[in-house]
């Protein structure tokens, strides 16, 4: 209990902490800034999220939408 190798996001005051933003589970992070009029939401760990459920990560790196679609398809 002396030392981890977790990375911490500064951002994230919550004991445990949050998932990171390279966390599989990033979106449980907890909502820091939630703009449903922009149609995102700035988590924790420092993930924007946004209302398709696309992604934008600290380091630039950009998740594309996997939200379950309601479309009709061909099956
Ligand atoms: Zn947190």
């Amino acid at each position: 209990m002396t030392t981890t190798q977790r990375k911490i996001p500064p951002m994230c005051q919550h004991q445990p902490p949050c998932p990171t933003a390279e966390s599989a589970d990033r979106e449980s992070a907890r909502l820091v800034a939630h703009h449903p009029e922009q149609g995102w939401s700035l988590l924790c760990n420092g993930v924007l999220l946004f209302e398709d459920t696309g992604e934008l990560l600290p380091d630039g790196q950009v998740i594309a939408p996997h939200r379950p679609l309601r479309v009709m398809t061909a099956a």
